[in-house]
């Protein structure tokens, strides 16, 4: 059976400020609404320098709360067998559609979606 890692881990360990040259390491993430539109972000732990991380607007959400949704019903499934497939076909089908859009509507490539 089909065993791919379903938790999505943040790569960086660190991050060196632009600003300030500090390095730190992206933990306090945080998010901000300006209509539609959500931005997360990261801020410098020495200095407060913004770093965004991507903006999403409610399609996206959606999205990712279903695949949220989806990851937790596999979760639970996990182990019982066939019938956990069919949903992680899903849940990476989701999750590539999530990737794409998000790149999409940040306006650059998949590479900054970790
Ligand atoms: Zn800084």
């Amino acid at each position: 059976m089909e065993d791919r890692r379903v938790s999505l881990r943040p790569v960086i360990s660190e991050i060196k400020c632009d600003e300030c040259g500090q390095g730190f390491p992206p933990k306090q993430i945080k998010r901000r609404k300006e209509g539609e539109i959500e931005t997360t972000y990261f801020t410098c732990s020495e200095c407060g320098h913004e770093y965004p991380v991507c903006r999403t607007n409610p399609e996206l959400r959606k999205l990712a709360q279903r695949i949220a949704n989806k990851r937790k019903r596999i979760d639970k499934l996990r182990g019982t067998g066939p019938a956990v497939r069919e949903h992680l076909r899903e849940f990476w089908d989701l999750e590539k559609e999530y990737k794409i859009k998000l790149g999409e509507f940040n306006g650059v490539e998949k590479k900054m979606v970790q």
